[in-house]
């Protein structure tokens, strides 16, 4: 089944193109990765899958329904970003609940969420902490917890790794990836890390000036690239 789809997107930022008549089907449960340079339409085709951004044409589908004008709290996702967003006044735990609560979840259900995602993370020693408390890791594990707690089908990821050192880089994707075998959700991840494509995607759409050049499996992209652009920023050999 179709997790999400999006058809004939258009997006412009005044009267500059910014994606163009983009098409894009993702299976449930797959873990998709929008690999490309900065400035080629990544952030913004994931904002307009969460509903951030007003397309100007085409649709977007989540799990068969069309969501093109739902509100982004109404679509079914979680959002993790570059930056971690979490309040700072807030504790981990007010952080991973603010929205819950907000939202009516009941209190005996929220705190069920907490410990499930707290345990998933390994965050329980971090709840009663503010950010400011925390290292940049540990940071953005609690940012992952917070579209984790909200139970949803479908995960977004812009950039979560990149103001990371490399070795909390490479530890934190190797838990993304356990996250997505555990869990077995919907994710779309944005990076212009080639290595991170190649290690997490089932597949990558290789994106340029707003179109998806190459859509396909790390392998088969790996080895055999559409043109020299995707060969170029892969790293094929040759
Ligand atoms: P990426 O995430 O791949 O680095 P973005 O999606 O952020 O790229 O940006 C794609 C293009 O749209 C860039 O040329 C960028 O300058 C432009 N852009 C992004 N956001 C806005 C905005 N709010 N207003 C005008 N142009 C924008
Ligand atoms: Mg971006």
């Amino acid at each position: 089944m179709t997790s999400v789809s999006v058809k004939d997107l258009s997006l412009n930022f005044g009267n500059i193109s910014v994606l163009k008549d983009l098409n894009l089907e993702i299976a449930d449960g797959e873990f998709l990765v929008l690999l490309g340079p900065s400035g080629c339409g990544k952030s913004t085709l994931l904002n307009c899958i969460a509903g951030l951004l007003d397309i100007s044409d085409g649709q977007i589908f989540i799990k068969g329904k069309n969501v093109t004008w739902e509100e982004p709290k109404d679509r079914g996702i979680g959002m993790v970003f570059q930056s971690y967003a979490l309040y700072p006044q807030m504790t981990v735990k007010g952080n991973l609940t603010f929205g819950l609560k907000n939202a009516g979840v009941a209190n005996d259900e929220i705190e069920r969420r907490v410990v499930r995602t707290a345990d998933i993370l390994q965050i329980q020693p971090l709840l009663e902490r503010k950010p400011s408390q925390l290292s940049g890791g540990q940071r953005q594990r609690v940012a992952i917890g917070r579209a984790l707690v909200r139970d949803v089908d479908v995960f977004l990821f812009d950039e979560p790794l990149s103001n990371l050192d490399a070795k909390l880089r490479s530890e934190l994707r190797v838990e993304i990836k356990r996250l997505h075998q555990k869990l077995a959700n919907t994710m779309i991840y944005v990076t212009h890390d080639q290595i991170e494509a190649l290690t997490l995607a089932d597949r990558i759409a290789v994106m340029k000036g707003g179109l998806i050049q190459q859509l396909d499996t790390p392998h088969a992209i790996y080895n055999h690239p559409v043109n020299r652009f995707v060969a170029g920023f892969i790293g094929s050999p040759g």
